[in-house]
């Protein structure tokens, strides 16, 4: 029986050696196997960096009516939105989009400013909380299964990425990296073969791309998330999104 068909079969004891069969499968494998196993209850979250639009472009490829959302937090660069359009336009997608909750964001704005992420560690990570965190915690809640682009060497904080793990920390639903052990070069050889559409801020060395204002360029061997908040020290740089890892 194939890794495909077992995950289809499995009930939550049999996780863990699928987990461990998929360990060693490819990033089509487990994506293939997530979309067979859990169907319109599991979906690719993308923030279209260039590990995002592999993703999809394996999605595409190997599991027909996959689904992908993302996070609006208002305050994205003009290149991803334009990068959002391209990939609707390209894979014929609906693309979903989790917006912040209006009211605790004219609370935040009103209470401590438009850029209250320059006042401190603690303000950086409430703006986070509410445009960002909050919004996929709701959007979790919705799914037994999520699929993201997290890679082991993009930084000290991620080193300890699995390729499927149970998220504890959103409701014990499943969690697939299925490009945890790709490294940089792999992603743009993969995205430069298939010649899959990119955000432009990467050919301004961009590596790692989110929020507009808490984003920038990185000089020659700086680390790939050194450009994200780029004023706080490196153990503290994720918005919490990613906490169980
Ligand atoms: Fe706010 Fe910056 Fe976090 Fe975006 S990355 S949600 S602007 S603190």
């Amino acid at each position: 029986m194939s890794i495909v068909q077992r995950g289809a079969e499995a009930g939550f004891e049999e996780l863990v050696d699928v987990r461990d069969r998929l360990v060693a499968g490819s990033a089509e494998d487990i994506i293939k196997w997530v979309f067979d196993t859990y169907g319109d209850k599991v979906a690719i979250a993308s923030s279209f960096g260039a590990e995002d639009v592999v993703l999809i472009d394996i999605a595409a490829k190997v599991a027909p009516g996959f689904r992908v959302f993302t996070l609006d937090t208002g305050r994205l660069p003009r290149t991803t939105y334009e990068l959002m359009d391209e990939i609707r336009e390209k894979y014929g997608i609906r693309l979903e989009v989790c917006f912040p909750d209006t009211e605790k964001t004219r609370n935040m704005a009103e209470q401590y400013g438009f850029n209250l992420f320059r006042k401190g560690i603690e303000l950086r990570r409430l703006c986070c909380t509410v445009r960002k965190v909050q919004p996929l915690k709701n959007k979790l809640k919705t799914l037994d299964a999520w699929v993201c682009g997290l890679r082991r060497d993009q930084s000290g904080t991620r080193a300890q990425v699995v390729k499927t793990e149970i998220d504890q920390s959103n409701g014990g639903i499943i969690k697939v990296n299925p490009l945890a052990d790709w490294s940089e070069s792999d992603v743009w050889d993969y995205i430069r073969k298939h010649e899959v559409p990119y955000n432009k801020l990467h050919d301004e060395n961009y590596p790692s791309i989110g929020c507009e204002p808490c984003t920038r360029s990185v000089q020659p061997g700086e680390d790939i998330r050194g450009g994200r908040w780029w004023w706080e020290s490196p153990e503290s740089k994720e918005c919490g999104l990613h906490s169980g890892n």
